[in-house]
């Protein structure tokens, strides 16, 4: 679809800040030009610390207050926390409904979500297994569990009626085909990541233009996201 056409964006994905990283500049683009842009935080982002001192329901605590602080940054109006735990993510018929029941709320015409595929060549850390779970999760929920009626009629009992996403745009799949240019909103892509301050380091303000230039350059942008469209029918 075109961008003029896109109403509504639902970004859904595993940790507290694996959004910032992947498509925030997309995300933050997308609000200014005043469309509705939802993000799905599969889990509670509970394991992301080797501080001895610190505990699970803490972290979770502070990892929630910087991803809605990350949202604000961007303009990104609704955060919904579906709170599975960090780092055993299954793609489960549980999860499966989840963000079912996510896409029917929020009725996107576009989905933002991570690759269920392994990728060898990309190495380990974009292919944490709780990011492919959330990759086939959401791609099962889009099709065929969203659309179809008799699926989880209990989402239909509580008013969540089918919807039709339009568009999977996929995260981290090495061959992406879809590059949106953030050149105008990579200042505040960074701004959003750096409120992920219990994870990300300050030189994310070297490294993360640098990548953005590169998805960019061969295509003309100063600086991109780089996704891997698929248009259903
Ligand atoms: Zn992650």
């Amino acid at each position: 679809m075109e961008w003029d056409e896109i109403q509504r964006v639902a970004v859904i994905f595993a940790h507290p800040d694996d959004a910032e990283y992947g498509s925030a500049g997309t995300s933050a683009k997308l609000a200014r030009a005043g469309k509705e842009v939802t993000y799905v935080v599969v889990t509670d982002g509970s394991k992301g610390s080797s501080d001895p001192e610190m505990t699970r329901a803490r972290l979770a605590e502070i990892r929630r207050e910087e991803q809605c602080r990350a949202a604000e940054i961007l303009g990104v109006q609704h955060v919904e926390f579906l709170n599975f735990e960090d780092g055993v993510l299954q793609p489960t018929l549980d999860l499966r409904k989840a963000v079912t029941a996510a896409i029917r709320r929020y009725k996107p015409d576009v989905v933002i979500c991570p690759t269920p595929d392994r990728n060898l060549s990309m190495g380990v850390f974009v292919q944490h297994p709780d990011h492919l779970a959330v990759g086939e999760a959401s791609l099962a929920a889009v099709y065929p569990s969203a659309r179809d009626r008799m699926t989880f009629p209990e989402l239909l009992a509580e008013g969540l009626e089918p919807h039709n996403v339009r568009e999977v745009w996929v995260t981290g799949t090495g061959d992406s085909d879809h590059f949106i240019d953030i050149t105008e909103t990579i200042d505040t892509k960074i701004k959003a990541l750096k409120a992920h301050a219990s994870q990300v380091t300050s030189d994310v303000e070297t490294w993360m233009p640098e990548r953005a230039r590169q998805i960019g350059e061969p295509h003309g942008m100063q600086y991109a996201e780089g996704f891997r469209r698929i248009e259903i029918g």
